[in-house]
Parts: structure tokens; sequence; C-alpha cells
């Protein structure tokens, strides 16, 4: 089932933030993370989502049809939250049948459906435990369980991996994963984590500030990012700002740099994305786009290190990464060299 945005804006009542003009696609099937610091409105897409708020404008389709003043129990909808909020005083089993009930399912129907849920989700042995007895994981698998044993067409993952120790959240968002496949349920998956919402999804919906800055799949938004600013989400960076003189240079204050700028003319302003696993360490003199200067700091990082390297001509260090590091030059390939549009002031 499909889940459309189109021109959403949302502001809470006798607050200034929300959501303002967000246009979202997720085709059927389709796990698409909502990545964005703290305070961005990604939780806010959600509970729209969810029919949880009122007042919006714009419009949102689920399958097509709009849902305005649909309720949250009619949009065939399963959410999972950072918090677990298991009910305490019931057991994993009734946590999960709880949902059936509510929709008048038979007792004996119930049991089978929610059991056969923790079947996979692993914890079938645990169906008479109290949840409070469960492990962070375990409950957070129990709020998986009770979500999907419905069999929901949209499934709403508010940071579900938040709460839990490293070891856990990478085993539970390969579990995440699986399940979602499995079940065919349309997804949008919340977080702030950029390595969860580009190991997990599709495609990946950047927001900040209430907007949506790109939505992409997650090579394309490493690789191609459409602005600098979408750029400092996604990886590691070095952005320098420089202005087009001719074609296919730039010149960036410290040196001339040859780069595609067949999106630009001259004159126009840009930034300059350099990534740091594209920086050559002491490429030969004839090398393009080469600059000599020092080496600064080194950060080790077992399997790479990330150093900067200030050039000659500058005080900006430019990070860089790799095993083997530069001595006294860089350069870096002019097809690795990605040119974006400077900034309207409204970022800076
Ligand atoms: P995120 O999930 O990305 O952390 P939210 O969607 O929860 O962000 O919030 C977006 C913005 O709306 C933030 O500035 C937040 O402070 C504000 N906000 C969230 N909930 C409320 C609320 N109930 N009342 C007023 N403002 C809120
Ligand atoms: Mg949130």
């Amino acid at each position: 089932m499909s889940l459309h945005f189109e021109n959403v804006s949302f502001t809470y009542p006798g607050a200034q933030h929300g959501i303002e003009a967000v246009t979202l696609s997720v085709a059927p099937g389709e796990l698409l993370a909502v990545m964005g610091r703290s305070g961005s409105g990604k939780s806010t897409i959600l509970r729209l989502t969810a029919g949880l708020l009122d007042g919006y404008q714009g419009r949102i389709a689920i399958a097509g049809r709009d849902v305005a003043g649909i309720p949250v129990w009619r949009r065939d909808v399963g959410m999972v939250f950072q918090q677990y909020a298991l009910f305490p005083h019931l057991n994993v089993l009734d946590n999960v049948a709880y949902g059936l009930r509510m929709r008048g399912i038979d007792a004996a129907k119930r049991r089978a459906r929610a059991l056969d849920m923790l079947e996979r989700v692993g914890l079938a042995e645990h169906a008479g435990r109290r949840t409070t007895l469960l492990s962070g994981g375990q409950q957070q698998r129990v709020a998986l369980a009770r979500a999907l044993v419905f069999e929901p067409k949209v499934l709403l993952l508010d940071e579900p991996l938040a709460a839990l120790d490293a070891g856990i959240r990478q085993q539970l968002r390969d579990e995440i994963r699986t399940l979602q496949r499995a079940c065919g349920a349309t997804t949008l998956l919340v977080t702030h984590d950029q390595d969860e919402a580009l190991s997990l999804a599709d495609r990946v919906a950047v927001v900040d500030g209430g907007r949506v800055l790109q939505v992409d799949t997650p090579d394309r938004l490493y690789d191609r990012p459409v602005t600098a600013q979408v750029a400092r989400f996604v990886g590691h960076s070095s952005i320098v700002p420089g202005r087009v003189i001719a074609n296919g240079t730039v010149d960036v204050s410290f040196a001339l740099l040859f780069a595609d700028t067949r999106a630009f003319v001259p004159g126009d302003r840009v930034d300059v994305l350099i990534r740091p696993e594209h920086v050559q360490p002491d490429p030969p003199a004839t090398a393009v786009n080469r600059l000599a200067g020092r080496r600064a700091e080194v950060r080790y990082f077992g399997a790479t290190c990330r150093y900067d390297f200030v050039p000659d001509s500058t005080h900006e260090p430019l990070l860089c990464e790799g095993r083997r590091l530069a001595e006294h030059a860089i350069a870096i390939d002019p097809e690795h060299l990605h040119v974006l549009r400077a900034q309207t002031s409204q970022f800076c």
C-alpha cells in the first residue's frame, strides 16, 4: 500500500514548530527512513500518518485514499516507539494478542496468531512471562510482534532501536529488515542514526527544520547530495566554498580545482564536496588537483585512519581517510569532486 504526503504542513497548537510543506511518497512494501537530528520533525511525520495529530494542511493518502478524518484505529497502521510501551500487567502473549482482541477476533484465533508472531520474533518460549522480566531487546521484539500481528498495511517505527545497546541494536536492525520484507508492510522508520538509515532503508528522507531536504537511495544520498547541508548529514566530508571561473574549473581560494561543472556557468557560487576516502596520499608530481602541504591530526579506527591534511596555501585542514597517510601532498581525482550549488542564506 502506498503512502503519500503532498505539501503537508503542521504546527503544534500554541507553538511555532512542526513540519513545513513535506512531500513524500513511499511505494508499497518500501522501507523509507526519515532521518534528521532531534527536533527536525521526524516524529511529527509519523504521528500525522498514524492519525494522532489533527489540523494539518495538505494531503495525506494511504493506498491513494485521503485519510483526513479517519481515526487511528481505522488506518491499518502498526506502530513501534523508542520506549516499548508494553502493558506491564499482561504477559508477553496477551500483549501481542491485545490488538486482535480490540478487533473482535475470537480467543483461539488470537492465541494462535499471537504465538505465530512470537515464533517469528524468536520469543515463543517467553509467551507466558511478564514483559517486565524481559531485556530491552526482547521487549522491543514484543512491541514489533504486537504491531505486526494484525498485518498492518503501514508500519511506523519511531527510533525503535535508540534505547538499546550497540550489539543488540545491530542484531535487531537486521531482524526488523527481515520481518518487514516478509510481511511486506509499507514502512516509515524514524531515526537520527545515519548508519541505521543507510543500512536499513530502500530510500532515505533527510529532514531538518521541519522540511525534507532530499529523498533518495542511500548510495545516491552519499554520492550525490543536492546541497552541502545534506552532505553534512550523510558520512564525513570536507565542504569547500568556491566559484566556477571557467568550464571545469573552480576557484576555492587556496587552489584551482578541476571538476565536473556542467551544471553551472562561470561566476556561479558553489560548494565543493570532498569525501575523505577519495583523497589520494602523496600522488605523483603531475597529478591533477595536487595540493602540497602537511599532515596534521590523525585518528585511528582500526581498519582505517582519518586524518587532517593542511595544504600550504590554507589554514583549513581537509579530512582524509585511508590506511596510508599522506606525508607531503594529496590529490583528488576530478571525478570524485562533487560540485554543489552554494546554499542560500536561509541555511547559512
Ligand atoms: P523529532 O522527532 O525529529 O525529534 P518532532 O517531530 O517530535 O521532532 O518535533 C518537531 C518540532 O515540533 C520540534 O521543534 C519540537 O520541539 C516540536 N514539538 C513536538 N511535539 C510538540 C508538542 N506536543 N507541542 C509543541 N511543540 C512540539
Ligand atoms: Mg522524535
